[in-house]
């Protein structure tokens, strides 16, 4: 079993966890909290042995009465690989943590791609990450844009995509954020850093993004325009799509006019925490008129990464090819509806 260390028990170090303990050739060695707020209770419930991330707050863990097993040190030194899912910024700050260590890890999309050895999503390139001891799982958005960007290059050649995220002003749990009642173009600049990041995935696409924000925590929704280089029809891309297992193409009858109903649609098909690993394609939307082709797809922030943390787990060990690695990952998560 590969022994997997999570340091930060969040909003993605959790689910992660989960995901991890789900996979056949997988455990849990433990997670790492700064301090023992509700996540910390719950990781304790959860059978998931806690480490504290900061030694002088082992007290604040006494004193609410949760159990430690030891210290952040003591659990990357006893894994094959360490998850980061700290805060943007202070896996940078982790990172000699792990180099002491020699423990192999993995940092989510807030570290800089300068940071680590390979940038990695598990469709497009799962075997850049093959031997890195340090690798970047790319943001939410980056994310569902790659898994976009792969079958269509593969099967048409891409001549540009212009899009335009639409991103929840903060997740659910993140009162704290906003906007609360606005509409911003964020980065008010033109193109977002959001194409650059893309091209760490795939650097010689030809991509232009825009960035909003709006007061939602549900999802984000992009509204993709993709130049092809070769012809395509609209059925042609919708069964392309739906032939990969991390896409759900919605299908119209279905009804989900939007991320509310999106979400009531994960939970009532019992997905722990309503999580929405795949991204959702309006399959209505997918339009092709001349060379271009239209969508909108949304994306689960929470949850889209999380599949994509645990192949980068076999990746960087080599462990498996990326087909059976997702295969593994997707069956054991009980990916598609
Ligand atoms: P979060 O704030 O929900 O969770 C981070 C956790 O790390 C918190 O529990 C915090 O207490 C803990 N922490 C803080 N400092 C720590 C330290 N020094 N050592 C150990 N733990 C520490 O954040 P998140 O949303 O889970 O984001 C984590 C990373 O994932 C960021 O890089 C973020 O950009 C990225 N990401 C977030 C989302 C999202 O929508 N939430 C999506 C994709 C990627």
């Amino acid at each position: 079993m590969i022994q997997v260390g999570i340091n930060g028990y969040g909003t993605i170090g959790k689910r992660v966890a989960d995901a991890v303990r789900a996979q056949p050739d997988m455990a849990v060695a433990g997670v790492a909290k700064t301090r023992p707020n509700f996540e910390a209770h719950r990781a304790v419930e959860e059978g998931y042995p806690l480490y504290a991330a900061i030694e002088e707050r082992i007290d604040r863990f006494d004193e609410a009465g949760i159990d430690l097993a030891g210290t952040v040190d003591e659990l990357v030194a006893d894994s094959d690989v360490v998850v980061d899912a700290t805060p943007s910024g202070v896996g940078a700050e982790n990172k000699p943590l792990y180099e002491a260590h020699d423990t192999p890890a993995l940092y989510q999309g807030g570290e800089d791609a300068d940071l680590v050895e390979a940038s990695f999503n598990a469709r497009a390139n799962y075997a850049d990450a093959a031997g890195a001891d340090h690798v970047r799982v790319v943001s939410c958005n980056t994310t569902g844009l790659s898994r976009l960007v792969a079958p269509l290059s593969e099967t048409y050649g891409i001549e540009k995509i212009r899009a335009t995220l639409v991103r929840r002003g903060g997740d659910p749990a993140q009162s704290g954020r906003g906007p609360i009642n606005d509409t911003l173009p964020d980065p008010v600049t033109i193109p977002s850093h959001h194409g650059p990041d893309v091209n760490t995935i795939f650097p010689d696409l030809d991509i232009d993004t825009l960035g909003m924000k709006v007061p939602a925590t549900l999802t984000h929704t992009h509204s993709v325009n993709v130049t092809l280089e070769s012809d395509a029809t609209a059925e042609g891309v919708r069964e392309l799509l739906e032939s990969e297992s991390r896409i759900f193409v919605l299908p119209e009858y279905m009804d989900i006019d939007g991320s509310g109903k999106l979400k009531e649609f994960a939970l009532d098909a019992g997905r722990p925490r309503g999580d929405l690993w795949e991204n959702a394609v309006w399959g209505e939307s997918i339009t092709v008129e001349g060379d271009d082709l239209y969508l909108f797809q949304a994306i689960h922030q929470e949850a889209d990464v999380v599949p994509e943390n645990v192949d980068a787990v076999r990746a960087v060990l080599g462990e498996m090819d990326a087909a059976e690695s997702r295969e593994t990952t997707d069956e054991a998560l009980g990916m598609g509806f």
